[in-house]
C-alpha cells in the first residue's frame, strides 16, 4: 500500500448520467483527476457543475456511468470505511450522544468494546471535544457537531476524507477557526482530502491545488496548484495573485469579463 508511485486516487475519463423522467442530466463529463496520498484537494465551482456528483462516485454512494475510478489501483465498487464523507449538515445521528457518533463505526464493524472506546477517546480528544462527549447533537453549536462529523469519519480509519462544503453553513469565525483545525489534523495524520467548496479564498487559503469545474456537462475545466507556504496569509500579496487568477477561471464560465 506504500506504493508512491501508485496515486491513492484516480479518476480516469469520469461521466455520470441521470435519469429525470425521459430527461437525461449529464452531470459529470470525462472527468481525470489524480490525488497522491495525503493531497489536500479542493473543488470549486458554480452549482450544479457535478461537485457533488464527483463525492458521492469516489464515497461508492453513486457508481459512475463512463470511465474508471481506482483506489490503490483497484476499482472502488461501493462505499468503504477508507473512504469518508463530511456533510454540510452535518449527518450526525441525533439520538446518538458524542462518543457513540464516534465509536458508532467501529463499533458496527464489530471492533471490541475495549478498542472503540480507546478509539473513541483518541478522536474526542484530537478535535477538542472532552467536555462535550457524553452531549447529544442538539446540545452543540455547529463548530462543535462538523468536529463530530469529521472526528466519525478519522474513527472509522479513513484515508480518504470526502468534504462537501463542510463549513458552509457556519459563521465565518468559527468557519476560519475549523479550516485552521482541520489543516492541523490534516499535517498530522497524512489524510488524503477533497474539498468542495463556493469560497476561492477557502480552496486558496486550504488546498495543494484547487480543481476549477464548470457546468452544462459537469467537467474539470482546469487544475491549479497553490505552491504558497503554510500558514497562509489572505491578506499576502501572492495570494491576491492566485485569487485573481481563480476568479478569472471561474467567471470566465459565465461569459463575464473581469475588471
Ligand atoms: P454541484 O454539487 O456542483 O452543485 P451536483 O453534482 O449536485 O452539482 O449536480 C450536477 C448536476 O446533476 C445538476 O444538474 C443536478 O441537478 C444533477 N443531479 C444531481 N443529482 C441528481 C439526481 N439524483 N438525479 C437527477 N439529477 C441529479
Ligand atoms: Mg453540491
Amino acid at each position: 500500500m506504500g506504493d508512491p508511485t501508485i496515486p491513492i486516487l484516480d479518476l480516469r475519463g469520469v461521466g455520470k448520467e441521470y435519469r429525470l423522467g425521459d430527461q437525461r442530466i449529464e452531470a459529470l463529463r470525462g472527468a481525470n483527476l489524480t490525488a497522491g496520498k495525503g493531497e489536500f484537494i479542493c473543488l470549486i465551482g458554480a452549482s450544479g457543475c457535478g461537485k457533488s456528483t464527483l463525492l458521492r462516485i469516489v464515497a461508492g454512494f453513486e457508481t459512475a456511468s463512463a470511465g474508471e475510478v481506482l483506489m490503490w489501483g483497484k476499482p472502488i465498487d461501493g462505499p468503504s470505511p477508507s473512504r469518508g464523507m463530511v456533510f454540510q449538515d452535518y449527518g450526525l445521528f441525533p439520538w446518538l450522544s458524542v462518543r457513540r457518533n464516534i465509536g458508532f463505526g467501529p463499533a458496527s464493524r464489530g471492533r471490541p468494546g475495549a478498542e472503540v472506546r480507546e478509539t473513541v477517546d483518541r478522536f474526542v480528544e484530537l478535535v477538542g471535544l472532552n467536555r462535550f462527549a457524553d452531549a447529544y447533537p442538539h446540545q452543540l453549536s455547529g463548530g462543535m457537531k462538523q468536529r463530530v462529523a469529521i472526528a466519525r469519519v478519522l474513527a472509522n480509519d479513513a484515508e480518504i476524507v470526502l468534504m462537501d462544503e463542510p463549513f458552509g453553513a457556519l459563521d465565518a469565525m468559527t468557519r476560519e477557526r475549523l479550516q485552521d483545525e482541520l489543516l492541523d489534523l490534516w499535517s498530522r495524520t497524512g489524510l488524503t482530502v477533497l474539498f468542495v467548496t463556493h469560497s476561492i479564498e477557502e480552496a486558496i487559503f486550504l488546498s495543494d491545488r484547487v480543481v476549477v469545474m464548470s457546468p452544462g456537462p459537469g467537467r474539470i475545466e482546469s487544475e491549479l496548484r497553490v505552491g504558497l507556504a503554510r500558514p497562509r496569509d489572505v491578506a499576502a500579496p501572492d495570494f491576491n495573485t492566485i485569487r485573481r487568477d481563480l476568479g478569472l477561471r471561474l467567471h470566465s464560465h459565465h461569459g463575464r469579463k473581469a475588471a
